[in-house]
């Protein structure tokens, strides 16, 4: 299963932070999952599968961003014949 997260949602994660601080907001998405503490505001880069591993729950959500939907139907589809 992967784990949907976006840029600005809040997390916490399985053990709090060395300050206390237990929640992180999502501040880079790739390969590696970048979060900042809420509470002293450092920040660290996790890979994916250890960011899923210590990802405990969803504080707040920030809005996905919404699939392109394509409108302009008004063009003909190619008539593809090979
Ligand atoms: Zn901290």
């Amino acid at each position: 299963m992967v784990l949907q997260v976006y840029l600005d949602d809040v997390v916490a994660l399985d053990k709090p932070h060395a300050c206390g601080g237990t929640e992180w907001v999502v501040v880079r998405l790739g390969a590696d999952i970048g979060l900042r503490c809420l509470r002293c505001r450092h920040r660290v880069l996790l890979p994916r599968g250890r960011f899923e591993q210590r990802f405990a729950r969803f504080i707040t959500r920030a809005t996905p961003p919404e699939p392109e939907i394509d409108l302009d139907l008004e063009q003909p589809q190619p008539q593809g014949r090979v």
